[in-house]
């Protein structure tokens, strides 16, 4: 099908079943969003939270990103609001900041005040196939994707010390739970979220989506 053609019979379909027969929520929706959830799940095409979840517009403050990661807080951000007279690697603070996730989380969190941060792996995750495959020598095969999932190289580790006996297709199942957990801890080391974990007001949910047999998992840390 025509590119345009699909992007506009889409949207047509979605106005007429979805937003003329929701017109009060759309209406409030103009107003502000308070999303009770914060999302983070993966770009595959297969997974789209509000596909799988149900959530409707306004339901939940998503990012999505290449195997769902998150990357730690970090201490030198403070330190990189230095002036401009200094000087300072674009490619070093790029590579250190992750400031597209963190400003996600800071939003999210601050301004909408969601009470809930759900990060969400699934079967079959390319990203996650991508970091276990890295290659001990260094040797790159990609010029971002390996730099972003090694994100979650503690997920690599444990699954490597834990399951090397099996095979590489069930060790990358072990690698996409065990890197949401990765994620989860990282999110602690948001002082946002610390304060919010510790007000009660914020609560951590790790997720795994099975699209092979049709099974969600859920747990809390
Ligand atoms: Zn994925």
């Amino acid at each position: 099908m025509d590119p345009m053609e699909r992007l506009t019979s889409g949207f047509q379909r979605f106005k007429k079943e979805v937003y003329e027969k929701n017109a009060a929520l759309f209406t409030q929706l103009a107003d502000g969003q308070s999303p009770k959830f914060m999302v983070f799940a993966c770009a595959d095409s297969r997974v789209c939270p509000s596909v799988v979840l149900d959530f409707q517009p306004g339901e939940a403050f998503t990012v999505r990103n290449i195997a769902n990661m998150v990357p730690p807080y970090d201490q030198g951000t403070t330190a990189l609001t230095h002036s401009m007279q200094e000087t300072c690697s674009p490619f070093e603070c790029l590579q250190t900041r992750y400031s597209g996730v963190g400003a996600a989380i800071e939003y999210a969190v601050l301004h909408l005040k969601v009470e809930n941060i759900v990060v969400i792996g699934h079967s079959r995750c390319g990203g996650i196939k991508g970091l276990m495959s890295i290659k001990e020598d260094g040797t790159r095969s990609s010029a971002f994707i390996e730099d972003w999932v090694k994100v979650c190289l503690p997920a690599l580790e444990k699954v490597k010390a834990n399951h090397s006996a099996l095979p590489f297709e069930d060790q990358c199942t072990h690698c996409e739970k065990e890197a949401v957990n990765v994620s989860l801890h990282n999110l602690k080391t948001y002082p946002f979220v610390r304060d919010g974990l510790e007000k009660k007001t914020l609560k951590l949910i790790g997720a795994h989506y099975n699209f092979v047999v049709g099974s969600f998992d859920i747990w809390k840390i």
